[in-house]
């Protein structure tokens, strides 16, 4: 983790009121639509996010348009994914008359990602690609594994999240707060926060605190793996029971049991009883391309 800022405006009140445009929005619970209506957090997302004249922004959740506006006056291009149907004619109202703003009405985790990138880099003659987002937080998780697995060329992830999965996104893997999440994130990027959100940022205001991270994706994976699908499968085994031994858990995979786990293990030079929490990306990636050969 680099830079820890805390936001200018971290303790400023709102009391639970709609801001100014917002009057007429009545927020889904169920969509996770909580709207940021803290100026200095907005600016703060926007300049952090790398969103410039050569960049493809994709904005993912525009919601009220609270960084839409800020993100397209700094893009070469912005194209925002929102599901909600009722909020496309006003964002489209609220961003009408700038030409380099699409509004997408689609699930983010629904939409052929590669289809946006790749068209309108080559339209717009675009030389990087930032994903930016106040992302809903049933979803978070699926979101950024998307982002990270399926799809290509993109430079930058900047998003907005509940600070305990914020936690774990930045863990270093094989520490305390590192989870199944912290592994994929670890292989793929370098996390860096940009600012720590306090839940009176937000209409109306959720019950948690959240934080904004800036995953950069790497140009190589950080370690060297037969099948990074297989070890991420290794991961996940590891951390659906975290509380036991990693020969215990990792026998549950399928196709596996407890002796080829036993002889990978030794073979890895990793004690049976260790927990997945105290493995590092590279010990993982040791154990699984073992078990591939088993
Ligand atoms: N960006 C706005 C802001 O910061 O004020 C809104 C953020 S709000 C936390 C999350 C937004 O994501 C909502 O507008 C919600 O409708 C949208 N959303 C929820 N699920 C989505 C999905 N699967 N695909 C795209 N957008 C989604």
């Amino acid at each position: 983790m680099s830079s820890k800022k805390q936001s200018k405006n971290a303790n400023r009140k709102h009391h639970g009121r709609a801001p100014h445009g917002y009057g007429g929005l009545r927020p889904s619970k169920g969509l996770g639509q909580n709207f940021l209506i803290d100026e200095g957090i907005i600016e703060e997302i926007a300049e952090g996010s790398g969103a410039a004249e050569d960049a493809l922004v994709i904005e993912i959740g525009p919601g009220a348009g609270a960084l839409t506006i800020p993100l397209a006056e700094r893009a070469g291009y912005l194209a925002a994914v929102e599901i909600d149907e009722k909020l496309i004619e006003p964002l489209r109202v609220k961003t009408f008359g700038m030409d380099n703003v699409e509004i997408i009405q689609g699930d983010i985790l629904a939409v052929d990602l590669d289809e946006i990138i790749e068209n309108r880099v080559s339209e717009h003659g675009l030389k990087s690609v930032r994903v930016v987002g106040n992302l809903p937080y049933y979803i978070t998780t699926p979101i950024i594994m998307k982002l990270l697995e399926t799809a290509h060329g993109i430079d930058s992830i900047t998003v907005m999240m509940q600070k305990e999965v914020g936690d774990r996104i930045a863990a270093e893997p094989g520490t305390r707060l590192s989870g199944a999440i912290t592994y994929p994130v670890c292989y793929h990027a370098k996390v860096s926060k940009i600012a720590d959100v306090p839940r009176e940022c937000f209409y109306p205001a959720p019950k948690v605190d959240s934080v904004v991270l800036r995953l950069d994706i790497l140009d190589e994976p950080a370690v060297n793996t037969k099948d990074a699908d297989f070890m991420f499968k290794c991961v996940k085994a590891g951390f659906s029971q975290r509380r036991k031994t990693l020969l215990n858990s990792l026998s549950s995979m399928e196709g596996m049991d407890k002796e080829k786990i036993s002889t990978a293990l030794d073979r890895a030079e990793i004690d049976q009883s260790r927990r997945a929490e105290t493995l590092t990306l590279k010990e993982f990636a040791k154990i699984a391309d073992i078990l591939l050969e088993a």
